[in-house]
């Protein structure tokens, strides 16, 4: 077995060699660096200071990509909370493990049993494994955190707006079980499965972000003598938005701004508990985000930077998502990775890592970790699929090309300020004709070239007909043959 010190301790060249004891299972890695994954909710692309974020600095996240690498090319699974975490916690598109959209107060869905968490991967290495912040993934006790491979959870169920307040604050007091917030009920605050504070006032969510900062500090220095996997999943960016007084009118865009400098300072605090406890080294940091802004809420929402649209849609702006990994001596310092990846590619590169099996069921994620490597001459994936909705292919993509199909879509004149968001009226603009874009010269989705470029309509069709028979499209009414079911509750 090769010890992580070994590998860093030969520097660069042996970059590839953390592959060096084979195991049985075909992976060959063995080590069990501690594994932080920091998941924002609704950070768009350009909201880091990396990607041109204007009017507030993110000096810890430009240190943290300074000594690792940034993704430029990296997609959340689908542009919507509960698919996203879905896809990212078990390797696997959510639609093939019948998780979609995103999971209400009342919803009678959540994880199978039958699926695997990468804590429960993790687990199986020795780890000791907590999550800090929002789950979404279920809320009835079967399906909450400490039934999925995590040994603590603190945090809130589901998304922070749901609960019955306006977004002044005022109680929603409207008897109207049509509209989303009077079928809300209080917004619990969960440690294990146990409810410990209600979370009833904008100014109980001003705390949420120190809140899971000190947990996540807590956790790190009692977990500091074994392999530790912390997932910290932000409540914040997502309406409403909250912040702590330290950093309250202190950005120069407003609370949004405010809201990611305290995401950046609590990016920091972790860093600082990492050398303080020396394990800097033997520790990979992830951070990235569930999907793009919600352009709904106009100045409370964040900026795609330039791509096109934002959550609730398949285009760039929706999935293409800030991403940042860091893991000194592993992954080379202020490096740049320009090739595709999604977070349902997080799960089978931890795997390779710690040499831990994979999930005995089809998964769609792929071992990312020569990219990690600074490796440029392998290519891990060369095809995403955009689903939506329930089970829609809106959208497939085979290098730099992508092929959209007809559907309806959230327009971006509909996410304006004014629109209250889901579940108010969205508009849908309808896509009529399929089209074809070249992220590598237009990321922005601006220009349809599908009248230049019949072969490469024909090549992305395959790839979508793969895609329908595995996974099925609604759009084309096809069920697909290996879609698995979410848990369920009566
Ligand atoms: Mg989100």
């Amino acid at each position: 077995m090769l010890d992580f010190k070994t590998v860093i301790s030969v520097g660069a060249a042996s970059l590839v060699s953390i592959q060096a004891a084979p195991h049985k299972s075909g992976k060959t890695a063995q080590i069990t660096p501690n594994i932080i994954l920091i998941y924002m909710d609704d950070m768009g692309y350009g909201d880091i200071g990396r990607t041109g974020a204007a009017d507030y600095l993110t000096p810890n996240l430009d240190l943290l990509a300074e000594e690792g690498m940034q993704f430029t090319w990296f997609y959340c699974p689908q542009a919507v909370s509960s698919a996203s975490r879905a896809g990212l916690l078990t390797g696997c598109y959510p639609n093939r493990i019948g998780i979609s959209g995103a999971l209400f107060p009342w919803s009678t869905t959540g994880i199978n049993s039958e699926e695997t968490t990468i804590a429960e991967l993790l687990k199986t290495k020795g780890y000791r494994t907590g999550i800090t912040g929002k789950w979404h993934l279920g809320h009835q006790e079967k399906f909450l955190p400490l039934r999925h491979g995590f040994d603590e959870y603190y945090g809130l169920p589901y998304s922070n707006d749901m609960w019955p307040i306006n977004f002044d604050g005022t109680p929603f007091t409207e008897v109207d079980m049509s509209i989303f917030r009077s079928r809300c009920p209080v917004l619990p605050l969960l440690e294990g499965n146990e409810k410990i504070a209600e979370i009833r006032t904008l100014a109980d969510q001003d705390k949420l972000t120190t809140d899971y900062t000190q947990k996540a500090l807590n956790f790190i220095e009692t977990s500091k003598d074994q392999p530790f996997f912390l997932y910290m999943a932000h409540s914040m960016p997502h309406v409403p938005l909250g912040v702590s007084d330290k950093f309250r009118g202190k950005s120069g865009q407003g609370l949004y701004g405010d809201v990611i400098m305290e995401i950046d300072w609590s990016v920091g605090e972790i860093m600082k508990s990492l050398e303080k406890n020396g394990l800097t080294e033997n520790t990979l940091i992830i951070f990235t985000s569930d999907n793009g802004p919600w352009l709904n809420y106009g100045n409370n929402a964040g900026s795609a930077g330039g791509l096109r649209e934002g959550k609730s849609t398949s285009w760039e702006g929706g999935q293409r998502v800030p991403c940042i990994m860091r893991w000194p001596g592993v992954i080379p310092k202020g490096s740049v990775c320009n090739k595709l990846a999604s977070s349902i590619d997080i799960l089978p590169t931890l795997a390779a890592i710690t040499g831990a099996d994979l999930p005995a069921h089809k998964i769609d994620g792929v071992n990312i970790l020569p990219l990690l490597q600074g490796n440029k001459d392998i290519v891990p994936r060369h095809e995403f699929y955009y689903y939506y909705q329930e089970n829609d292919l809106e959208a497939v993509q085979q290098d730099h090309w992508k092929l959209v199909f007809p559907h309806s879509s959230q327009s971006y004149e509909n996410q304006l300020p004014g629109n209250d968001g889901w579940p108010g009226p969205l508009g849908r603009k309808t896509v009529e004709n399929p089209e074809l874009y070249d992220l590598r010269r237009d990321p922005g989705e601006r220009y349809n070239v599908i009248k230049l470029y019949p072969d490469k309509v024909k090549e992305l069709g395959i790839v979508a007909e793969k895609a329908r028979k595995d996974l099925g499209d609604n759009l084309t009414n096809n069920p697909g043959s290996n879609r698995r079911k979410p848990g369920s509750v009566k």
